[in-house]
């Protein structure tokens, strides 16, 4: 399945528990705020917010670093752009 992953730069407190969780998919920059990768890769550069295909397994741990994030930095959306973290 796809989903969309976005970081939130004005939240994202450079805290590191998602990268931690989930280094795949995330990593800080140079300014101290996690961008979003796909598996371990960053085709077009530093990115905030990306689709990325992935199994029920990663899904599951990259919604595990995203409920680590203290500030709520991450948001996740499905495939249908239906925000699935936070909850609504
Ligand atoms: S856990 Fe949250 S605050 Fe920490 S780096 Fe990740 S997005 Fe930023």
């Amino acid at each position: 399945m796809k989903i969309t992953i976005k970081v939130d730069p004005e939240l994202c407190i450079g805290a590191a528990s998602c990268v931690t969780i989930a280094p795949e998919t995330f990593q800080l920059n140079e300014e101290n705020k996690a961008w979003v990768l796909d598996h371990g890769q960053s085709p077009e550069g530093n990115k905030y917010e990306r689709v990325i295909e992935v199994s029920e397994e990663e899904k599951e741990n990259i919604l595990l670093g995203a409920q680590s994030c203290p500030t709520l930095a991450v948001f996740i959306y499905n495939e249908e752009g239906k925000q699935i973290f936070p909850e609504l």
